[in-house]
């Protein structure tokens, strides 16, 4: 089979680009081992993410399942109450998949293939993917196949460490619109629990930035300690799954400039938020933007279209994430006030803004300023902002 663009993948990253490209009249093979696999996930949709499923799958908006309208950030010596109208909603995961790929097989013309890419051989204007029953030689290739990327290890990109998280459903009988993120369980790593509500239930998770061997043991041992603390007696179906370490993006005199990678298989993942859905829905659009674009060489041009993205999500991580996890350590009061006024996370929740532009508004407020002192060397704070 010749074609010009080949999808691996078939998450929110891959269907998203399909989406994108088959609206464009590109012919796209979609190639995925399982559709209608079981993705382990919180299921939560920020407003930023909604905002970019609009674009993608409008039908989204059927599968919501309750709006939280406040977020309980749980620590050892305090909790905060966020008041953040309609922050973000939930879904059940399996379904979201499940009915997107529908829509861009079915209604879209995307077409899929149901096997696993074991190889690619790339050259200079095409890719031949080995998969389990066949080979499909392409123009271009978008890399959109999770945290295992085999795209990304046949360019040569080896994964650091892999932080892992499970959830699991449960009966809950706590209010439908306030989510909770209880940080105690987490000791030695950063990690935490969220109790997600649903229409009927709730989903019930810990994720922990960590990569012992053992990881998988321990965070669902978490987790069963965490329902207990919240009285949720059933729980079932718990599952796990990693999440990437860090971001894998190959600079162009790295990697061939007809292969892109995008959503976890790049690593694009918000660890102060936990959202991962929504950078693998922008990744995967501006993956197919690049492609429209340049068809041949999109390479340069999804680099560039996601050098700010990065940025962003790399100040996400070096900032905004030890500032939420050590927050029992520095200036509480500080931070409440920073926590409980709450319009910075908003307005970044939201999409009307960047960690880059709230960091750079917060460093006038002089507590922050203090705050951060604590937190971070002069020198990489300097780093940070320029
Ligand atoms: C427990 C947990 C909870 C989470 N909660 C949230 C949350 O509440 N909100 C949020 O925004 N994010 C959350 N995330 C992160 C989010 O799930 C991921 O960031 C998101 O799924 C990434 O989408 P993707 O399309 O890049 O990859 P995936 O969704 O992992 O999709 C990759 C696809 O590629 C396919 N594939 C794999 N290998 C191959 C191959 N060799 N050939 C062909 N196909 C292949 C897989 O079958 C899969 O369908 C959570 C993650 C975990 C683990």
């Amino acid at each position: 089979m010749c074609v010009e663009t080949v999808i691996v993948g078939g998450g929110p990253a891959g269907l998203s680009a399909a989406k994108i490209l088959a609206e464009n009249n590109v012919r796209v093979v979609l190639v995925e081992p399982y559709p209608g696999r079981v993705k382990p996930c919180g299921g939560g949709l920020t407003r930023r993410c909604q905002l970019l499923l609009q674009l993608v799958f409008p039908g989204y908006v059927d599968l919501i399942e309750n709006v939280i309208n406040e977020v309980m950030l749980v620590h050892s010596r305090s909790t905060y109450l966020l008041r953040l109208e309609r922050i973000f909603v939930t879904v059940r995961r399996e379904i979201l998949d499940y009915k997107f790929m529908r829509h861009v097989v079915d209604e879209c013309g995307v077409e899929l293939v149901q096997d696993r890419v074991r190889k690619l051989l790339v050259s200079r204007d095409k890719v031949v993917l080995q998969c389990n029953s066949q080979d499909i030689e392409a123009k271009v290739v978008l890399g959109c196949d999770g945290v295992y990327s085999a795209v990304r290890r046949e360019l040569g990109v080896t994964m650091s460490f892999s932080p892992y998280a499970v959830r699991a459903y449960g009966r809950y009988r706590g209010r439908p619109d306030v989510a909770i993120l209880d940080f105690r369980l987490s000791r030695k790593s950063p990690g935490y629990l969220w109790i997600f509500p649903l229409r009927d239930g709730a989903n019930i998770g810990y994720g922990e930035l960590t990569s012992e061997p053992k990881s998988g043991v321990t965070v669902r041992n978490k987790l069963v300690l965490g329902a207990k603390l919240y009285e949720i007696n059933e729980i079932f179906d718990i599952r796990g799954h990693a999440l990437p370490g860090d971001i894998y993006l190959p600079s162009t005199d790295m990697s061939p400039r007809n292969v892109l990678l995008a959503g976890d298989a790049a690593g694009l993942i918000d660890y102060s938020t936990g959202e991962g859905i929504t950078f693998a829905v922008l990744s995967g659009i501006l993956a197919a933007l690049s492609v429209l674009k340049r068809p041949s060489r999109p390479l340069e041009t999804y680099l560039n279209m996601i050098s700010s993205i990065i940025g962003d999500l790399k100040l996400s991580r070096r900032v905004i994430l030890p500032i939420k996890y050590r927050v029992d350590d520095v200036l509480d009061r500080c931070i409440r006030n920073i926590l409980t006024r709450s319009e910075p996370v908003s307005r970044v929740l939201r999409g009307r803004s960047s960690y880059y532009e709230e960091f750079k508004r917060l460093l006038k407020l002089k507590p922050l300023v203090t705050l951060l002192k604590n937190l971070l060397k002069p020198r990489e704070l300097q780093q940070l902002i320029n």
